[in-house]
């Protein structure tokens, strides 16, 4: 297939290229504006070869967009570009309301495009995947888990963005009949992660011997998904979802964030050990504003209908990503002396900038 993957120099988009290009037999185009959060480096280990293809362009840009959709021809999309960081929204919401509201809005339509320019078999099988987050669902008590039937309850202006265009997605396949599936996946860690969110910051900072930030008293929980259990996914989700439908991805491994901080400080102790525990380093530091308690997925839809399973539980993924950010200085420390060096964002004080 001809893949027209989304923000393929972020996070999760680098991973899926990465998976899609070394380990299945599929072309990916990669449109990226490369924001802050985008990095060509995550791409190192693919850029040369022949399956795979970069665009730099903002999907805000109809023009330009419709342009590469005549070009690559795509059979498939994969829409992952947005801005993500909760943090950040909370300081400058404008961006993602352009970005994830109406720059997926341009996505669905050039896709509308060119699928109505197919015929038979290849229209029968395009597909638009368009990948969100579990936030949608808002916050959960102690017990409970969201499933696709939750309704929506976004607290952050990240997670509003986001809910809008999973409504607009949903609302393309039932008015134009475009082959939308929607996946909601909960937070994702691993190799190649922006050093501004939790689990990439706390690896840096111990190593650095620098203060270990814990929001609020540290009890909020998440539930952590390995970004290559995720990239497995969401191409099962592609190629055997069924169009209108949602599925839920997650990996079964809810911790509270002070157990995620210390887990890291005991991996790290124990693969490079310093002179004092890095517990010692946890700081506890205001909340973040409309802090969310608790999320949770229950991905059985994901499981039982697409036979999609985890490989990795927390601890083993974690262990994986504390030695990846061992072995790959390179990749992280033009970041941290560059464009973020582990500042507070998002305490919701400043007025934002136009
Ligand atoms: P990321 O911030 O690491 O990457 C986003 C990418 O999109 C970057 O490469 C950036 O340059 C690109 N981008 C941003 N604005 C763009 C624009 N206007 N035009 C073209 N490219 C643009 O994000 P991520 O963590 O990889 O998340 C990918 C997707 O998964 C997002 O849609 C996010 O909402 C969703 N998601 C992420 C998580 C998570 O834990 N990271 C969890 C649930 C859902």
């Amino acid at each position: 297939m001809r893949i027209l993957v989304t923000g393929g120099a972020g996070f999760i988009g680098s991973a899926v290229c990465r998976y899609l290009v070394r380990e299945t037999g599929h072309e990916v185009f990669n449109i990226d504006k490369l924001t802050y959060a985008g990095n060509p480096a995550s791409l190192k280990a693919i850029d040369n070869d022949p399956r795979y293809h970069f665009y730099k362009a903002d999907i805000c840009d109809a023009a330009a967009i419709g342009a590469i959709f005549d070009e690559v021809q795509p059979d498939a999309v994969m829409h992952l570009a947005a801005e993500s960081h909760v943090d950040r929204s909370i300081v400058g919401s404008r961006a993602f309301i352009e970005t994830n509201v109406l720059g997926s809005h341009v996505m669905l339509e050039a896709a509308r495009r060119r699928w109505n320019g197919l015929e038979g078999e290849a229209k029968a099988a395009f597909r638009f995947l368009h990948i969100s987050t579990d936030e949608v669902y808002g916050s959960l008590g102690p017990d409970g888990l969201f499933t696709e039937d939750t309704p929506y309850d976004p607290s952050s202006p990240y997670s509003a963005s986001k809910a809008a265009s999973d409504h607009l997605a949903i609302a393309w396949h039932r008015t134009y009949g475009l082959p939308v599936v929607v996946s909601n996946c909960s937070n994702n860690y691993g190799p190649y992660h922006f050093p501004e969110k939790l689990i990439p910051l706390v690896i840096l900072n111990a190593l650095d011997g620098k203060p270990l930030p814990v929001y609020g008293d540290g009890s909020n929980i998440r539930d952590w998904l390995f970004v290559e259990d995720h990239a497995r996914a969401l191409l099962t989700i592609l190629t055997t979802g069924r169009p209108g439908r949602t599925y839920n991805v997650g990996g079964r491994n809810e911790r509270t964030n002070l157990q995620v901080v210390q887990t890291i400080c005991d991996t790290l102790d124990k693969l490079r050990p310093a002179a004092r525990p890095r517990r010692e380093l946890i700081t506890f530091v205001t909340d973040r504003p409309g802090h969310d308690h608790r999320y949770a997925i229950d991905a059985t839809r994901l499981e039982n209908e697409l036979g999609w399973r985890a490989q990795e539980n927390f601890d083993t993924g974690l262990e994986k990503t504390v030695r990846w950010y061992l072995e790959n200085e390179w990749w992280w420390r033009p970041l941290r002396d560059g464009v973020y060096s582990g500042e507070r964002l998002g305490l919701g004080a400043e007025e934002e900038k136009r």
